[in-house]
């Protein structure tokens, strides 16, 4: 494929052009702009997102759009106010070498005053959400009745979004000789039905097979109940370091929800949904795109128009009601050559929806096994050990110094160390881990006073148990988060934690009220022999002095 010299277009495109480095076109591209230029039919364009559609309609339309006149010559209808102000900004860039040019955006969710005083300055292109652009032709502020091309970018969305009235409503006021050039991901029954009633004879062009997602993106599930899905997405978290991911929810409540716990869980993680404010919503998205935050919780609704296309995760709480708004979901990572990971949480239930997907989309879903614990350790290890191969060794100086050192280290075999390294990172790992996510919690061993107490659980290793746990299930329980803990010691069976005296007895009524792993939780007050073991401690120690023989 070559450049983008042989279409046609006028020389100032071709200079925004290569102000934005477009070299090649894309498939889309090249099958769309010649077409377009064209002005011979009707078209139905179906490609991936992130395929290039909006140049793909963007510049044959600016191309023939013609200065001259008062009218509204294109309108380009998308389903959302970012997809909106995207579009035009991208038309804006692409006509910024051409004189008097200005694509106006028309969208929901602000003030229409300033969209109207937009309007009287007889912008030839408008790029509009439905519902705005309805409102405008109710108060006969917009006059399409000269409109040449009409574009309607995203079609799934618009329709699964509840557009379709409106885009009826909008497509009455046109004249019949215009012609439509409509672009989806997917061609769903929705967008059929629109085609049949409004389209003539369309061309169709698709720049891949429709509905299959990328071959950059790999698809796999774990099957799991509901209450344990937000524990995996932790361990998916912990065991990607790197991650930057949007992890999809079907309800509002539920993307509260699941943020909330991230939240608390001290990761970067924010929520976007439909009960945030438009400028709380795009402070949200500034903070994903900068990568303030790595983890956006949201709706398929609110994450439409989301420019950020290098996300290496995807993560499916649950499957969409319909199988395309997965491909469009999946179809956000794995972009620009690089691979995404696209990972689904089903229960045993949901099979057959996720069968509806793969047979609809030709996508190839992979079974696995629920990350857990060992893995997240693991993970953290392989990191670990690939940057301790990264540390340089000491000076023949240094060595020298620490003769003493190498001595007492000599003895050991390289076997020992490697795994005396591996031991103590290991401990590291799952320290490092709790202090992390709790920051808020004051976990580091306290002096032992008469402040803290020590009490005893009856849940230990063999319940799985681990540090972190516990102090999930203390917080949890006493609904506390400044709770001092102190020492957590976890036996096979049992587990001791030192505690503030004075949430003692809250701890142990508390905490028998709750089952954990099928076992009624026991908690027993340890806090006498514990002070009795300090104190013999610290005699032990007076007397070890007294007995050392002065030299
Ligand atoms: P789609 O609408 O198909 O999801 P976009 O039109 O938003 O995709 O384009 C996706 C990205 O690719 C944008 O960042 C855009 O600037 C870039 N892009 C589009 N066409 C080209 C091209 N020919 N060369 C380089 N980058 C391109
Ligand atoms: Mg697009």
């Amino acid at each position: 494929m070559q450049s983008f010299d042989k279409y046609g277009l006028n020389n100032n495109l071709l200079k925004s052009l290569n102000d934005l480095k477009f070299v090649k076109p894309t498939l889309i591209q090249d099958k769309v702009i010649p077409q377009i230029l064209s002005s011979k039919s009707d078209i139905i364009a179906t490609a991936q997102t992130g395929t290039g559609k909006t140049a793909a309609f963007g510049l044959p339309i600016i191309n023939l759009t013609i200065n001259h006149n008062k009218n509204i010559e294109s309108v380009i209808l998308c389903p959302t106010r970012e997809l909106c102000m995207q579009i035009s900004k991208d038309l804006n860039d692409f006509s910024k070498h051409m004189d008097h040019y200005k694509i106006v955006p028309i969208y929901g969710g602000t003030k229409i005053e300033g969209q109207i005083k937009s309007i009287r300055k007889n912008p030839k292109i408008i790029v509009c959400t439905p519902g705005r652009l309805n409102d405008m032709i109710t108060r006969k502020k917009v006059n399409l009745s000269e409109v040449k091309y009409f574009v309607l970018d995203e079609a799934d969305e618009m329709l699964s979004m509840g557009f379709k009235n409106d885009i009826d409503k909008i497509l009455e006021k046109t004249p019949i000789k215009r012609k439509i050039y409509l672009f989806s991901a997917t061609l769903s029954k929705k967008v059929k039905l629109v085609t049949e009633s409004y389209m003539r004879n369309p061309l169709m062009i698709s720049s891949s097979i429709a509905n299959k997602g990328a071959d950059t993106v790999k698809h796999i599930y774990y099957v799991s109940n509901k209450n344990k899905r937000y524990d995996i997405i932790r361990n998916i978290i912990d065991i990607n370091s790197d991650i930057y991911t949007i992890i999809f929810c079907r309800t509002r409540r539920e993307t509260k929800e699941i943020s909330k716990k991230l939240i608390q869980d001290n990761y970067n993680a924010k929520v976007l949904n439909g009960d945030l404010s438009q400028n709380e919503r795009d402070n949200v998205m500034n903070q994903f795109r900068t990568k303030e935050i790595n983890i956006l919780v949201a709706t398929d609704v609110a994450s439409r128009g989301i420019d950020v296309d290098n996300l290496s995760h995807i993560i499916n709480y649950n499957l969409p009601d319909d199988p395309e708004v997965y491909v469009h979901r999946s179809g956000r990572t794995g972009r620009a050559g690089n691979y995404g990971l696209s990972i689904v949480l089903i229960s045993n239930k949901e099979y057959r929806r996720l069968d509806e997907i793969k047979r609809l989309s030709k996508i190839s879903f992979e079974k696995k096994d629920v990350p857990d614990e060992s893995e997240i350790l693991k993970s953290k290890m392989s990191l670990f050990a690939s940057n301790f191969s990264k540390i340089s060794l000491p000076s023949e100086q240094d060595k020298e110094k620490m003769k003493d050192i190498y001595s007492q280290l000599n003895v050991f075999s390289k076997e020992e160390i490697i795994g005396k390294i591996i031991t103590l990172n290991s401990h590291k790992a799952i320290v490092s881990k709790v202090n992390h996510k709790k920051s808020t919690i004051k976990n580091q061993p306290i002096k032992t006073d008469n402040t803290m107490s020590k009490l005893r659980i009856n849940i230990g290793r063999s319940d799985k148990l681990t540090p972190e746990m516990l102090i999930k299930l203390i917080n949890k329980t006493i609904r506390s988060r400044d709770t001092k803990i102190g020492k957590i010691n976890i036996s096979k069976n049992y587990a001791t934690f030192e505690i503030e005296s004075n949430m003692k007895k809250n701890a142990i009524s508390k905490m028998k009220q709750i089952r954990h792993y099928r076992k009624n939780l026991k908690v027993t007050d340890f806090t006498e022999d514990f002070q009795e073991t300090t104190f013999n401690k610290r005699r032990k120690k007076i007397k070890e002095k007294e007995d050392f023989p002065s030299l």
